[in-house]
């Protein structure tokens, strides 16, 4: 049974990672796709506006042109989420 443990473990890894998020390059004439992952697993929420305890990081789409995106913590929405699968 272990060893079924450990495989929903790694699937759950897994799925984890595919929260990556791809956007268009904001460069004018560009807007060519590249992939952003969040910092952490708190903040998942991307904006292109600075806002207040986000994360600034930076991201260069493939004809490397700098894109800004700052990543918010998710409010907590569990319980809700929870409510409407039960
Ligand atoms: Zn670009």
């Amino acid at each position: 049974m272990k060893y079924v443990d450990k495989q929903q473990c790694m699937i759950w890894f897994v799925l984890d990672m595919s929260v990556k998020k791809t956007y268009g390059c904001r460069f004018e004439g560009c807007g060519l796709p590249f992939d952003a992952y969040p910092p952490d697993d708190f903040h998942t929420i991307a904006t292109l506006d600075k806002k207040k305890d986000s994360i600034k990081r930076t991201y260069r789409c493939p004809k490397k042109h700098l894109n800004t995106i700052y990543w918010l913590k998710k409010i907590r929405t569990s319980r809700e989420s929870m409510k409407k699968r039960f």
